[in-house]
């Protein structure tokens, strides 16, 4: 995906004002869908963090493919789509259900288990009855602890937004120890004296299983208010998961995705143009800062993604749309002079219809031809040969079916202009 070259569509837009700047922003959005839809590509506009270029409102564009760097969930009901560290998770949204009946504190011997699956495995009790306790510093160095259901991940994203940190980052086991008075894997938040924020899901939580702060040993019959209710305040800290429910339509649930991200848009405002003194004049003489908006697509990235996204065993199989030549046209033999000639008339009349075509016209044989137009991909394939001459027609094979249809000779050059024509690829 990373390739030595990087080539990039870069836009701007400059308005003299909020409204028109994000009716912009939103016509580059659909613009965007357009693009990656006539593309032939699967993907999500995915809410993003403005990160470090800024701004207040983002999209990015991401290919849905196993392989990309990025896990995002989807919404199968509306078109929300997130990053799983952004995505927002409602209250009370994850809580464990079925109440449990209140249970007595206690202590049970844990030697040498620190991690959930060591010590659920080891007291027989499920993951999601855990307490996951993380010790944080923030940019002021202070400690900080984060509770998190024990079978779900901390979101860093999140949990920086509820503390309003710049920074955060898990603690060293020096500050471990310092916090909780335990090695790692046994901090839990009964009895801690620190600041203490939780993830909804944790709320209500009883008869659950929790680090004692105290080497191999954890607690068993904790519950939130009674144990650790007092100071412990709460917000969205978790990374989504396939299953929650979504916060924007209430009806669907998420489904988990990985994304590789081909474009974003961003609506930056006066983020630049106010310190840089970017202004306009308004109709009365008055300087303005210029609210800005800003676009991109990777597009060798887009072609890498596509690929990531439509290939087989065999090869690449290039969307129409995308296709270095939309057909290629391979005649199985050179050396028979009717194939080559019907084969070339073939190529001489796509091309003056405004049709990029490749020949083959190398003297292998057709097996050696035909793996190779696999591994191509060539969406569009038109076979020439001795006994469909006979008959008096050619092949037509689309590299994703790989079924093929003949096509009267007299017809091909129409019926092939015409598939090319709708992907847009005739000039
Ligand atoms: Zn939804």
């Amino acid at each position: 995906m990373r390739g030595r070259e990087f080539l990039m569509k870069d836009g701007y837009s400059f308005h003299a004002d909020r409204a028109d700047c994000e009716r912009e922003y939103r016509h580059m959005y659909e613009t965007y869908e357009r693009i990656f839809n006539r593309c032939g590509l699967r993907f999500r506009a995915v809410e993003a963090d403005t990160g470090a270029i800024g701004g207040s409102m983002s999209h990015e564009f991401q290919v849905l493919a196993d392989s990309g760097e990025d896990a995002i969930v989807a919404c199968n009901e509306c078109s929300y789509a997130a990053n799983v560290e952004k995505a927002e998770i409602g209250a009370g949204d994850g809580a464990v259900s079925g109440a449990t009946a209140s249970e007595q504190l206690s202590r049970v011997a844990t030697p040498a288990k620190r991690t959930i699956d060591e010590v659920s495995a080891f007291l027989g009790v499920p993951a999601e009855r855990f307490i996951k306790t993380l010790v944080f510093v923030d940019d002021d160095g202070k400690s900080v602890v984060a509770l998190v259901r024990g079978d779900h991940q901390i979101s860093e994203a999140k949990l920086k937004i509820a503390l309003g940190a710049q920074w955060i980052a898990l603690a060293d086991a020096d500050t471990v120890r310092r916090v909780t008075g335990a090695s790692v894997g046994f901090a839990g938040p009964v009895g801690l004296d620190a600041r203490i924020v939780a993830d909804h899901a944790l709320r209500g939580i009883r008869g659950a299983v929790t680090g004692a702060n105290k080497d191999d040993e954890h607690l068993v019959g904790v519950e939130h208010e009674r144990d650790f209710g007092k100071g412990t305040t709460f917000a969205d800290l978790r990374q989504a998961v396939a299953g929650d429910l979504c916060p924007r339509c209430g009806k669907g649930v998420f489904a988990e995705h990985r994304g590789i991200e081909v474009g974003q848009v961003f609506y930056l405002g006066t983020k630049y143009s106010a310190p840089l003194g970017a202004t306009f004049l308004d109709a009365g003489g008055q300087a303005h800062p210029i609210e800005m908006g800003t676009y991109g697509i990777g597009v060798s990235r887009t072609m890498a993604a596509a690929v990531e996204q439509n290939h087989d065993k065999d090869g690449i199989i290039w969307p129409l749309a995308l296709s270095p030549f939309p057909v290629e046209i391979v005649p199985t033999s050179v050396t028979d002079e009717p194939v080559r000639d019907a084969a070339e008339k073939l190529y001489g009349e796509l091309r003056a219809n405004g049709v990029e075509a490749l020949i083959d016209d190398r003297d292998e044989r057709p097996g050696v031809k035909f793996k190779d137009a696999d591994l191509i991909g060539i969406t569009l394939r038109v076979t020439v040969g001795q006994k469909g001459l006979a008959k008096g027609v050619v092949e037509l094979r689309e590299r994703r079916e790989k079924t093929n249809h003949e096509l009267a000779l007299g017809d091909a050059v129409a019926h092939v202009t015409r598939l090319v024509r709708d992907a847009g690829r005739v000039r």
